[in-house]
């Protein structure tokens, strides 16, 4: 090793720092089967979590649990300007509330699990700087003391003379001063920025295999890029290597706008003699506006943002069945043969991973959800539902709390094992929907018969609601039920089959199903609904007659 880095280090790192091979021995490689995976998502705490970080989580997850690997959490808290106050328990709470289980990282308490960590980097000072400090002794790190404005003037000068942006070649004007003048600036009291020494040449090239974007050449980077800055806290690419590398990561899973960095990474990781991990680049999630695709912006979309999921009432489940619906277009066709086994049984393939991006459809996302919710049992659908309300909808929870018979029977309505009825794809839609089963939402609930059924005339509602009054026996079963009021639309001279109606319209007033109709709207203030029968089983008898005589007294 030369002499002079050697004094250059110690210059830069006087303070005490881990010996990095006793590292390399505490993080031993992980005893695990062949073929396991080990990965992690590293989101930045920024107060914020976005529903992509949910979807890489769910990938690296789902990849690791099916390989018997690891799925870690690992808190990428370096940029100090982003730091909001109980970001870390936001994603720590997030990746609870998905369900998301990592085997290693930091826990609420503010202790931590796993035997390779600490998994929040600015805990890990001391590691990064152990590692800048080698690589300065080994001539592959130097200080920079470039001014920002001397920085910016270099660009400039590039932008005019038409040539790349960076610190390479001649503009890395720091990479071969002198001990004596780094030792000048230390004197003035500046602090220096750590700098890779990159060997790379820009015409060379790079063969790099992404596990989803496929092989691929990329140009070498020839910047020499910052590894530590002035304060002392790595960049993403250095923080990424030593933790990488240290956490013993077998696949780095990660959103696609890392892809433009991985030569480098590559590069670095060559640099350190260490083996890489396998890269996945996954695309994001994107949005359709005015018919071209984009990102989803924080800024921009409250969709963004898994709160918003939460607040809307869509079920967790449903949420990560969507995501792995949009994730491997290969999870659609299984879900349709196994609609009500868990997602853990399928086996998620990196190679079916998309290469652009998945579009974020609502529609698409709420007839996954039906499809969920339809699979879950009655006492599932109340519970979750509680829990929903319990957060966001006080007066449903109150609901819920005071009427939880009367709830099962309204959630058991025209279920059983064949057939489950699909008109829920969220827990906000629950007063909509079945609110008025209970009077004081009922009472409010303003509609207008005349106008939903404008070819029924009046006197014929009227007489319709005087018949069933007299005639209504819900005991008697649901064929009974149906004879009777087929029997008051025959005498009302409505026809007592559609098709009956159909092929004589002249010889009927209406068919069966206006009748129906009628009834339908004035009980529940709807024109669509569950099973009519079910829906008066579930008011019962005198709240039905209660509610067609209001009609007619109205
Ligand atoms: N902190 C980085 C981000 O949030 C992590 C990327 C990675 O997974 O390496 O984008």
């Amino acid at each position: 090793m030369n002499e002079d880095n050697l004094k250059l280090a110690e210059l830069l790192f006087p303070n005490p720092l881990p010996n990095t091979e006793e590292l390399e021995n505490k993080y031993p490689q992980r005893n695990l089967p062949e073929g396991a995976i080990v990965t992690r998502v590293a989101p930045s705490p920024t107060g914020f979590m976005h529903i992509g970080t949910v979807y890489t989580a769910l990938i690296c997850w789902k990849l690791a649990k099916q390989s018997s690997g690891i799925f870690f959490l690992r808190l990428e808290d370096t940029d100090k300007k982003r730091e909001v106050e109980g970001a870390n328990q936001l994603v720590i709470d997030g990746l609870e509330t998905f369900q998301l289980d990592y085997d290693e990282g930091p826990l609420l308490n503010g202790s931590q699990k796993g035997n390779y960590g600490p998994y929040i980097q600015s805990l890990r000072k001391d590691i990064y700087q152990a590692f800048a400090k080698k690589w300065v002794m080994e001539g592959k790190a130097y200080p920079c003391f470039a001014s920002p404005e001397e920085l910016e003037e270099m660009t400039n000068r590039q932008n005019q003379m038409k040539l790349r942006p960076g610190y390479y070649k001649e503009f890395a004007i720091w990479r071969n001063k002198s001990l004596e003048e780094v030792k000048e600036s230390l004197d003035k009291g500046l602090t220096p920025v750590i700098r890779f020494r990159n060997e790379g040449h820009s015409a060379k090239r790079i063969k790099v295999q992404d596990l989803v974007k496929g092989k691929s050449e990329l140009p070498e980077n020839d910047n020499d890029i910052v590894i530590l800055k002035s304060d002392g806290i790595p960049t993403y690419h250095f923080a990424h290597l030593i933790d990488d590398h240290l956490m013993r990561t077998t696949h780095v899973i990660r959103g696609d706008e890392w892809y433009s960095s991985l030569a480098l990474h590559l590069q670095l990781f060559k640099a350190a003699g260490w083996e890489a991990p396998k890269y996945a680049h996954i695309a994001p999630i994107q949005k359709l506006e005015n018919d071209s695709r984009r990102k989803l912006s924080k800024r921009k979309d409250p969709e963004a943002g898994i709160t918003y999921y939460f607040e809307e009432g869509f079920p967790i489940g449903g949420i990560l069945d969507y995501l792995l619906t949009i994730a491997d277009s290969n999870f659609e066709p299984w879900r349709r043969k196994n609609p009500s086994t868990s997602f853990n049984e399928y086996n998620l393939e990196i190679k079916h991973l998309g290469k652009s991006g998945a579009l974020l459809d609502f529609q698409k996302l709420n007839h996954v959800c039906t499809l969920f919710m339809s699979q879950l049992t009655v006492d599932q659908i109340y519970q979750f539902s509680l829990e929903w309300a319990n957060k966001y909808d006080l007066e449903l929870k109150d609901l819920l709390e005071k009427n939880k018979d009367l709830w099962i029977s309204i959630f058991s309505m025209e279920r059983d094992n064949l057939n489950q009825r699909k008109d829920l794809s969220k827990w906000s839609m629950l007063k909509s929907y079945y609110g008025f089963f209970f009077d004081p939402i009922y009472q409010n609930l303003e509609f207008n018969l005349e106008e939903f059924l404008p070819n029924v005339e009046k006197q014929v509602k009227i007489e319709a609601c005087q018949k069933l009054i007299k005639s209504l026996n819900l005991d008697l079963g649901k064929e009974v039920w149906l004879e009777n009021i087929k029997n008051i639309a025959e005498g009302l001279n409505f026809a007592r089959e559609v098709k009956d109606y159909k092929q004589e319209p002249d010889k009927y007033l209406g068919h069966f199903g206006e009748i129906t109709q009628i009834y339908r709207i004035i009980l529940t203030g709807r024109a669509q609904s569950p099973d009519l029968y079910e829906i008066m089983k579930v008011l019962g008898q005198e709240k039905v007659i209660e509610r067609l005589e209001k009609y007619l007294n109205s």
